[in-house]
């Protein structure tokens, strides 16, 4: 069994996986244990490109941020920002402009106490724990006080995280509440996990996970133990952006959204299994 760490704090079940965790080691972090690293291997056993995955999401995520920060936002809220990893969303944003502010938001309580570790010191960066799907919760928090100015265009950004709220929790109504406090030129950013075959199975709804055949069926098994997944179609990712226009390239494979490079896209982007999009709330 392993030790606690001493930031940890004293009432984390070491004996559950977490997904936060098990994204943390297909990211190659070190804040995960005994019963996370038995459940990433095996969803790697299942689906040997979970890590370059997790690893395109990321990717994404940072391109996402540096775009931002270029078209002159600098303001962010990280909701469902996982455990610090390399180029947390702070880092990315303060090397383009220095002057740019960062709230995390976490519902796992190690994301939370590794965040609060690292950006003990950090200018204009703050952590809340709380729960996407109580957004009054999330806008109330203290440390959103004096770092995010809603008179002024916010990046939302939901990277790899819609995919553990389920439809009965209608992400929908968290996403227009952020709608209804953002000033004009607001950005919402989502990545969401995909399988192309579901489409054929019922456009525009949530089909169940179980009309999934194979691998994928057994994935969505696996986190079921821990945070279960709920699978959407495009069309309903798609509707997650309502009031949100998407700006260019569209909803896209992860590696397609802006690559670096042209080869960065790779030969099969849909091998991602997350869909990306950022929309911008009209002016
Ligand atoms: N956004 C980061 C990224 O893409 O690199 C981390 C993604 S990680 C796969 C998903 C994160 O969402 C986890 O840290 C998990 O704890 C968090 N999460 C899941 N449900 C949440 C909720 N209802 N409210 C806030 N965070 C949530």
């Amino acid at each position: 069994m392993d030790e606690l760490p001493d930031w940890a704090p004293r009432n984390i079940d070491l004996t559950t996986p977490s997904a936060a965790r098990v994204y943390d080691y297909f990211l190659g972090g070190a804040h995960n244990f005994a019963p996370d690293r038995e459940m990433a291997r095996r969803i790697l056993d299942l689906h040997p490109t979970a890590e370059a995955n997790a690893q395109a999401n990321r990717a994404f995520l940072h391109r996402a941020v540096r775009h931002l920060v270029q078209q002159g936002v600098r303001q962010f809220i990280d909701l469902g920002s996982g455990i610090p990893t390399v180029g947390n969303v702070h880092e990315v944003a303060q090397r383009e402009a220095p002057d740019a502010r960062v709230v995390y938001v976490d519902i796992d309580p190690i994301a939370v106490a590794h965040s609060q570790l690292i950006l003990d010191g950090v200018r204009n960066a703050a952590v809340v724990n709380a729960d996407l799907r109580r957004p009054k919760e999330v806008l109330a928090a203290p440390q959103l006080a004096g770092l995010i100015d809603f008179s002024e265009p916010v990046a939302f950004l939901m990277v790899a995280v819609l995919h553990f709220i389920p439809e009965s929790d209608r992400p929908e109504d968290t996403i227009a509440e952020l709608h209804a406090v953002a000033a004009p030129g607001s950005y919402l950013v989502i990545s969401h996990g995909y399988d192309a075959r579901l489409d054929a199975v019922g456009a525009g709804a949530a089909p169940p996970a179980e009309q999934l055949a194979g691998e994928g069926k057994e994935v969505l098994g696996v986190y079921r133990r821990a945070d279960p997944i709920t699978v959407r179609t495009r069309p309903r990712i798609e509707q997650l952006f309502e009031g949100w226009p998407l700006v260019e390239p569209g909803l896209v494979w992860v590696p397609q959204w802006h690559p670096d490079w042209p080869d960065g896209v790779g030969t099969d982007p849909s091998s991602s299994y997350v869909l990306a999009g950022m929309g911008r709330k009209a002016d």
